[in-house]
């Protein structure tokens, strides 16, 4: 039987606001003629695609999937692939363009690109996911490949969603392609140390923002984490195992504090066992508002979009934010944290890590030669705190935020990337 299909109802979804906005703030410090700050503000191509899924119960069910590219001049494009109610049009048209930005900040030869599907993949069974997963993959077969648009994971997706997007893509063009996607499992061309890679490198950038700040012993410096995902768990379970007292994590249930220090293998297991962190035994509940205005020294928002706003920023107990999340901070949180003297370091430098080792994944499958995880942790961190030294530098210069340091100094290398390269025909 076929239902009718109902397209996704327009998500209020402010990322897009937001990311035009930090551009614009960006650009104002840059001399680049209106011709190249204009074509940077544009996405390059986006692809809307409807397609049906075969249910469990045999039900043909209609689902809508994007896949942007915000910006290819300095390589192919590269960006993740997001299973939420909340995708929308206009939140993947932020988070390629955040991802155009994160490339050319950390110095690594991509564009930026997004994907994603309007999907609650926990609604699915493990059977109907593969199927959307094959079937959303075919639908980009256009767009993607290993020198036009390399995918990965994102909210909502993981190895092994990577792994049915590789196979799809391979079976397509009749060899096995590793390089089609980053953050698969190991066994098939994964790298060591990708799962981590973002979380590690938040971590990274707290620990020279800290340094920069004069904290020095992790035992006196209490971590919150919004978010409890690749992202937000690994940065937490880092964080906890480099002797700092992570305070609160939360995930969508909601969250758990402990003023002593959570013990954050515990909660992992508690998660596993339960699906989610509400009700831990050694903690506290809290609200997910709670946990962002909670008494702590370093913030970590590592779940979506629009967590840090006018109404909260005010009320704010950290010293010191790091973006794990993309798109956490409003504009206009950012200038009340700014009045207020507390430190932020940006998505496109805190949460580089994940981008950085997949690049370094691709690196090694187009060369069929893999790096043991000390090499790839050791090559991420080395990127990462230049990329750091860089940004502060910037903002030193211009006396800005790090925010607008990051851009700047990211929107300046596309633009001369678009300058010597000239506009075609
Ligand atoms: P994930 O799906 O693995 O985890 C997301 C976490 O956020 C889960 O714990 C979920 O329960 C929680 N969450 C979802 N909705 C929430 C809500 N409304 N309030 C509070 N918590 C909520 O996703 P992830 O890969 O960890 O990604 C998290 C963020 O980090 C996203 O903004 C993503 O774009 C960004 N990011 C991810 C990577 C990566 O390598 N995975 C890299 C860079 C940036």
């Amino acid at each position: 039987m076929v239902v009718a299909f109902n397209p996704p109802v327009a998500h209020v979804n402010h990322a897009y606001h937001t990311a035009l906005a930090q551009y614009d703030r960006a650009v104002h410090y840059l001399s680049i003629s209106d011709g190249v700050a204009d074509f940077l503000r544009y996405p390059r191509r986006e692809l809307t695609v409807n397609f049906p899924v075969k249910r469990d119960t045999g039900k043909i069910e209609m689902f809508t999937g994007y896949r942007v590219h915000h910006n290819t001049v300095l390589g192919p494009s590269k960006g993740g692939i997001r299973y939420s109610l909340g995708v929308s049009l206009d939140e993947i048209r932020a988070l390629a363009m955040w991802m155009t930005w994160k490339c050319a900040l950390v110095n690594i030869p991509y564009g930026g690109a997004k994907g994603g599907v309007v999907v609650d993949p926990k609604a699915l069974s493990p059977r109907e996911l593969e199927n959307l997963t094959r079937r959303y993959a075919a639908e980009l077969i256009p767009l993607i490949s290993p020198h036009a648009d390399i995918p990965a994971p994102d909210l909502g997706t993981n190895p092994q969603i990577m792994a049915w997007f590789m196979d799809t893509y391979s079976m397509n063009v009749g060899y096995a392609v590793p390089a089609i996607v980053t953050g698969k499992p190991v066994n098939i061309g994964g790298s060591e140390g990708r799962n981590e890679a973002t979380g590690r490198g938040v971590i990274t950038c707290m620990v020279e923002a800290l340094r920069m700040q004069g904290q020095t012993n992790p035992a006196d410096i209490r971590v919150a984490v919004q978010g409890f995902g690749n992202v937000g768990s690994n940065a937490a379970l880092i964080a906890h195992k480099l002797g700092f007292k992570v305070v609160a994590v939360s995930d969508v249930t909601g969250g758990t504090y402990n003023p002593n220090g959570l013990d954050v293998p515990a909660v992992r297991a508690y998660l596993a066992e339960t699906g989610g962190i509400r009700g831990f035994r050694g903690g506290d509940d809290i609200t997910n508002d709670d946990l962002i205005t909670c008494d702590c020294d370093v913030l970590i928002p590592a779940a979506m979009e629009d967590q840090i706003h006018e109404d909260n920023a005010p009320r704010i107990q950290a010293s010191l934010i790091v973006e794990g999340a993309n798109g956490p901070t409003s504009p206009e949180a950012d200038d009340i944290l700014s009045e207020r003297g507390i430190m932020l370091v940006p998505d496109i430098l805190a949460n580089a890590g994940g981008v950085i080792v997949s690049y370094f994944e691709w690196v090694q499958d187009l060369q069929s030669f893999f790096w043991d995880e000390d090499e790839v942790n050791r090559q991420l961190e080395r990127i990462l705190i230049k990329s750091f030294e860089a940004t502060v530098t910037t903002a030193e210069e211009h006396n800005v935020d790090l925010r607008t340091a990051a851009q700047i100094l990211a929107i300046k290398r596309v633009a001369d990337a678009v300058a010597i390269r000239g506009f075609y025909p």
